[in-house]
């Protein structure tokens, strides 16, 4: 535990030297949120290496780095509204949770992950505030919508269209689309006050697919 510690610490300590961490809070968030309590027991030594994981059911928890782009992008606040699409672990809603500081909407539709999800985020101590949704993120999720920030945490081949449409005005959305496996390109999306979208795009990402009915077929 101790070096695990140690090693997770040293792993914040490179990502803000080589220029990746550049925002303190998401700092302070990755260090009070470490990815091994995310990750299954026989990978928690590999926890503090910058790649993506094994989780359960062919998914991945992300490497550290992407995490921290896509925090830093969505320029998350005390108070706002989030929505994150494809919960996985756990880990990233954690993360949005703690610089939020209020309750985060996590939206997974593999029944095995929602489980792991909730597990990892019981023992974390996050149980209360973030709140792990079965099912499918592309359609986004009503009951809460509208949010100022999406962050979407898998490949999808377009914008899904209501996710746009639960952004608030003023809003964004950050989300990986391109190709099913290995590219896309990370997009930020944002929603202007009268409602026009503008879009930045960050470069080429590799994620698993988003699969719904606003995302790709199984
Ligand atoms: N954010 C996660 C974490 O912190 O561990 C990593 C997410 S993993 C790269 C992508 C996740 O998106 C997978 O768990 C996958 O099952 C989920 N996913 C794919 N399509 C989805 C959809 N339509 N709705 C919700 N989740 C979806």
């Amino acid at each position: 535990m101790e070096d695990e510690r140690k090693k997770w610490e040293k792993l914040v300590e490179a990502l803000e030297i080589e220029g990746i961490i550049r925002d303190s809070r998401v700092k302070e968030a990755f260090l009070k949120v470490p990815r091994y309590l995310f990750v299954e027991g026989r990978y928690r030594k590999y926890a503090h290496l910058d790649e993506p994981l094994p989780i359960p059911a062919g998914q991945t928890i992300s490497a550290p780095h992407m995490v921290a782009i896509m925090l830093q992008l969505a320029d998350l606040r005390p108070g706002i509204n989030v929505l994150e699409v494809g919960t996985g672990s756990g880990w990233n809603a954690a993360l949005i949770a703690e610089l939020v500081k209020t309750d985060v909407y996590t939206v997974e539709r593999i029944p095995e992950l929602v489980e792991f999800a909730r597990r990892n985020l019981e023992r974390a101590g996050y149980s209360d505030r973030v709140h792990v949704i079965p099912g499918d993120g592309t359609k986004g999720f009503p009951p809460k919508a509208p949010y100022d920030r999406i962050i979407v945490t898998a490949g999808a081949p377009e914008i899904p269209k209501p996710l746009i449409e639960q952004l608030k005005p003023g809003g964004k959305l950050i989300i990986p689309v391109g190709s099913y496996h290995l590219w896309q390109d990370l997009l930020e999306v944002i929603k202007r006050p009268n409602g026009s979208i503008k879009i930045k795009n960050h470069g080429g990402v590799a994620f698993v697919p988003l699969i719904g009915e606003y995302g790709w077929k199984e």
